[in-house]
């Protein structure tokens, strides 16, 4: 779950990373009272899950509140990558000598938390590991040992910070870490950790990212969960229970357990097509379940045909097949070519089930690929008859 600027500060500044004071906005005359009440020139920054909003117009300073009333206005609304502004951060603007990049990631290969920082703050990481690896420096933190000073002090001292600031600046890597751990956060970022012409560190931005396989022990985090940023098709797909990621392909594919889901999709490529999406809805579906996974994928335009690959198990093969003909019911003026493969426990009362529907199940399942694969590829003109 990826949280917004003004929430993954609310964090750093609970462990005690300098942040500028601020408050979020939804209106031009919200933005307008923030800006009164902090009393000083503003910062007025879009809200939007992505980055790279300062080249696009999406942070601006504001000398007055009008002036902050004014740029809201033009930010709010705007369309920052395909995301639409709906809301604002109005922070104290601070001035900046110069600006740092820090974060840390869980890092899986290694084992441990990675803390990077570069000098070339205020560029996205990834383009400068990209023009010029050599300028991040890196830093391990053992999860059983945890953060020591001498690995702040000694990028501190490397980014050419003074002594004081070198001990902030390792109080701040701390607390980073400290946040990232606390909240099973698997990246978070300071970007840019701004250092002022007094020489003060700033973190005037920041990106976290949660794991969601955490997000059990963290129930008070769904509420930070925006609702209108999501997709709403992987929103359903998440309030249902059903693991799904659209793809770009034509074949839509239900399937129960990860790793047939991956096979499918290896042997749908392998007859020709491109899959759909990745879908898993879980081992011991019921049929409604089954329906929302059909009814989720033939949302996507670009299907053109849906492959079922169902193993049963504690998934019933019956089940499943009720769940596909209660779906087909719903969806009428939705025909497209459905191909299901059942093989398992309750087989023949599945197939049984999908005979009455005028629908046939195969039980291999290269035959069920290739099969759903020529029914995708010859119904290219539109899939509604
Ligand atoms: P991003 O483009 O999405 O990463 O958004 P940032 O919050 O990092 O803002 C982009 C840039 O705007 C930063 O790198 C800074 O140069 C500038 N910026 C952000 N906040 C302030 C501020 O308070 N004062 C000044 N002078 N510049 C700021
Ligand atoms: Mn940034």
């Amino acid at each position: 779950m990826n949280l917004h600027e003004y929430q993954a500060k609310e964090f750093l500044r609970q462990e005690g990373v300098p942040i500028p004071p601020g408050e979020v906005a939804s209106t031009p005359a919200g933005a307008a009272e923030i800006a009164k009440k902090i009393g000083h020139p503003v910062v007025v920054k879009a809200q939007v899950l992505t980055g790279g909003r300062g080249k696009a117009g999406g942070v601006k300073l504001a000398q007055t509140p009008a002036e902050a009333e004014a740029v809201a206005a033009k930010i709010l609304g705007m369309d920052i990558r395909g995301h639409l502004v709906r809301k604002v951060l109005v922070a104290d603007a601070v001035d900046i000598a110069r600006e740092i990049y820090l974060g840390a990631i869980v890092d899986r290969s290694t084992r441990t938390i990675v803390l990077m920082v570069s000098a070339e703050g205020g560029v996205e990481i990834e383009e400068v590991a990209r023009t010029s690896p050599e300028k991040i420096m890196r830093a391990s933190i053992d999860p059983y040992l945890g953060y020591s000073d001498y690995q702040g002090r000694e990028i501190g001292f490397a980014l050419d910070l003074d002594a004081r600031q070198v001990r902030t600046f390792s109080q701040i890597a701390r607390a980073l870490v400290n946040a990232l751990v606390q909240n099973d956060a698997n990246l978070l970022e300071i970007n840019p950790l701004a250092v002022t012409p007094a020489g003060e560190l700033v973190g005037l931005d920041a990106k976290m990212v949660i794991d969601d396989n955490a997000l059990f022990r963290h129930a008070d985090f769904e509420k930070l969960r925006d609702l209108e940023a999501e997709d709403p098709i992987e929103r359903r797909a998440r309030e249902e229970g059903i693991n799904y990621i659209k793809l770009d392909g034509t074949v839509g594919c239900v399937v129960n357990g990860a790793g047939l889901a991956m096979a499918t999709m290896d042997v749908i490529k392998l007859y020709g097509a491109e899959p759909a999406n990745f879908l898993d809805i879980g081992g011991g579906a019921r049929a409604e379940r089954v329906a929302a996974a059909l009814s989720l994928i033939l949302s996507d335009p670009k299907v053109k045909a849906v492959l079922f690959n169902i193993f049963g198990g504690i998934t019933r093969c019956d089940e499943v097949a009720r769940g596909i003909v209660s779906a087909l019911d719903s969806l009428r003026g939705a025909r497209i070519p459905i191909v299901v493969r059942l093989a398992g426990v309750n087989e023949t009362k599945g197939r049984e089930i999908l005979r009455k529907a005028n629908l046939v199940a195969v039980s291999s399942m290269s035959e069920a690929a290739q099969a759903v694969v020529e029914a995708a590829n010859s119904n290219q003109g539109g899939r509604r008859r």
